[in-house]
This record gives structure tokens, sequence and C-alpha cells, in this order.
């Protein structure tokens, strides 16, 4: 019986990464009951709602990602993803455990047959399905998987799901999505993310060295201030 949670830095990943977040108040301690079953996700599954979303309007969009982090349906109780997304691009943080919105998996990918719930992290794209994707939430959603297969499920691009290709009883969500072509454009992401953070580290080490060698050439000059003060204005610093 294995029960992880999303970790609680995960605002703070996807806003690094430039994705704008808001948190349903709850989401760290929200899931459904271990009684109910295991959390131990290895891949991530992209689902629509089913119901028309319209650019830009906030409240509407807060209030059914509510909805699905708190109520629920009659049949299915909440939680019934781990992330939203707007039309707009903004990611509803809901749920850090076991949420209802997989049902049975079939082995798809990478990812092995068995409890939907337990495999996935569930991504629910406010969109009926026919109606199009904005670039902001098409991107986002690229984005948001790539960061989630790099910080959480550590696992390659092929752990990327639609609900479609993993369904037993014929969702066809996402809509109008192709997950081929939405994978390659993952895995762009995901590389150009590995790429920013190499250079990154690459600057970091150089930055380190110039700093060691700034302060060493200082520290003679400290020196030197100290035994020929006649010198002094010229050692000064030009920058
Ligand atoms: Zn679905």
């Amino acid at each position: 019986m294995t029960y992880r949670r999303l970790p609680d830095n995960l605002p703070a990943i996807l806003r690094n990464h430039g994705i704008e977040v808001i948190e349903i108040p709850g989401w760290r301690t929200r899931g459904r009951p271990a009684s109910t079953g295991e959390f131990k996700p290895v891949g991530v599954l992209c689902h629509h709602t089913g119901s028309y979303d319209r650019l830009g309007d906030t409240a509407d969009d807060t209030a059914y990602a509510e909805w699905l982090a708190k109520e629920g349906r009659a049949d299915l109780p909440a939680p019934l993803a781990h992330l939203a997304l707007s039309r707009g691009g903004v990611v509803f943080v809901l749920a850090s455990g076991r949420a209802n919105h997989a049902g049975r998996a079939k082995s798809s990918g990478t990812v092995a047959a068995g409890d939907g719930n337990a495999l996935y992290i569930g991504i629910e794209a406010m969109n009926d399905g026919k109606q199009g994707w904005d670039t902001r939430q098409y991107q986002t959603y690229a984005k948001l998987c790539a960061v989630l297969s790099l910080k959480v499920t550590h696992n390659s691009v092929r752990t990327v799901r639609g609900h479609k290709e993993t369904s037993t009883t014929g969702k066809w969500d996402p809509g109008r999505i192709d997950m081929n072509a939405f994978r390659e454009l993952t895995l762009k992401k995901m590389n150009q993310i590995r790429a920013e953070a190499s250079f990154a580290e690459r600057a970091r080490i150089r930055m380190g060295g110039l700093t060691r060698s700034v302060r060493d050439a200082f520290g003679r000059l400290g020196t030197r201030r100290a035994t020929s003060p006649g010198e002094e204005l010229e050692s000064e610093p030009t920058s």
C-alpha cells in the first residue's frame, strides 16, 4: 500500500517555469482516503472537462476549479483531478493525494495497465473537446506536463498520456488533441528546461569562480592598500 502526495512546493515549481498558478485552499491535504486505493503516480493523464470554457472569465474558472476539488458528482466524489487548466492558461492546484479522474487504465506508452487513479497525476483542461485550443492553453498544457515529468514523476514523455489512450470505457478526451504531436511538443519543452538548467548550472560555476578571483584580487588590493596608502586612488575599481 503506497500513498504519496504531490510536493508541497508544487506551486513554486510551476511558477519557476513561468506558469500562472492559483491554489485552491486545502489542496495540500486533499485527496481520496487511502481506504479507497493507492497513489503512486508514474505518469500524467490529460483530460478535458467537457464544458465549454470562455476565455478570461477567472471567476467562472475558479468556481469550476473549486467544484472539481471539493464537490464532484453524486456518482464520483471529489477531488476529480490534481490540476485544472483554464482556456487562458492558468493552472489551478486542487489536490495532492489520490483523485477520481482515470478509472481503470489499459497499458499505454510505458505505463502498465492498472488503477489509473493510482498511476497518474490528473489534469482537467477546461474545454468541451470541440471548441479547439487557445494557444495559451495548449502551450501551457504541454509545459505543465513537461515540468511534472521532470520534477515530480521523473519519467519520460512516454508516460504522458491522454485519457482516450488509457480508457477502458471509450472516453475521447482530450478532444481535438493529437497526443503524438502533443508529446513531441512536451518533449521539446522538457529539453528546453534541461538545457536552461544546465546553462544556469554552468553559469553558477563560472560565477562562483569569478567571485572567488575577484575576492582574491580585492584581498591582495586590501593588503597593498594597508601597506601602500599612496596607491589607493589608482587602484579604485572602474565599475
Ligand atoms: Zn477524462
